[in-house]
């Protein structure tokens, strides 16, 4: 499967803002952004255009980059938004979140996404009691996500779980902390979800 494989604190340079790709690191005064406020590359420094069109495609870029998902996939969200009651753009930042990697993110058995995409796809969640290696698997109201029993004595999530780190999950997951499991309560609504993005934008730019 392609993914991208270059250094990740371009993109947040690119877009100008945080995306947090990297965990820890995002956290610390290491951040790219917080070192050089510019666009990378040669050009960077230059005088930034900021056409209609340009202003779209960042909305849109800024999206995918933060859920870490690439142009064809980005794109079958959107059709299966336009296909679902309410609005486009929320329905399309619903389904990013609930992404069982970045469900797994949300529930902090992970620092980034890309993370939580690595334990997904090596097999350490369930959902309602069913071993799920996708990282794209959507949760829906009702479902149970676990982490597996032969996962539990691992360094990884020992460490994890004895740090209690576990960040405070968003409403709309119900986190039992002596189970290890979380239970979707309902789809997230636009409030609670903290992706710095006008998706009305990349509604504009995906219907021309
Ligand atoms: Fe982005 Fe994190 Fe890199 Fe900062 S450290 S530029 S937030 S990926």
């Amino acid at each position: 499967m392609a993914r991208y494989t270059d250094a990740v604190c371009r993109l947040c340079r690119r877009e100008g803002q945080k995306l947090f790709l990297k965990g820890d690191r995002c956290y610390t005064e290491k951040c790219a952004v917080d070192r050089r406020q510019y666009a990378p590359g040669q050009h960077g420094q230059g005088r930034a255009k900021t056409s209609e069109y340009g202003t779209q495609l960042r909305e849109k870029q800024k999206a995918k980059r933060y859920y870490g998902v690439l142009e064809s996939q980005f794109r079958n969200y959107f059709d299966m938004a336009i296909k679902m009651k309410g609005k486009t753009g929320e329905n399309l930042l619903s389904l990013l979140e609930r992404r069982l990697d970045n469900t797994v993110y949300r529930l902090g058995f992970a620092m980034s996404r890309a993370e939580a995409r690595q334990l997904v796809l090596h097999g350490h969640f369930t959902v309602d009691g069913r071993k799920v290696n996708i990282p794209s698997f959507i949760v829906k109201p009702g479902m149970v996500i676990a982490l597996r029993d032969q996962s539990r004595s691992l360094d990884k999530f020992k460490s994890v779980i004895e740090a209690n780190s576990f960040r405070q999950p968003p409403k709309w997951l119900d986190y039992n902390a002596s189970l290890l499991a979380a239970k979707v309560l309902e789809n997230p609504t636009r409030e609670e979800i903290d992706l710095p993005v006008q998706e009305q934008l990349i509604v504009e730019l995906y219907s021309k």
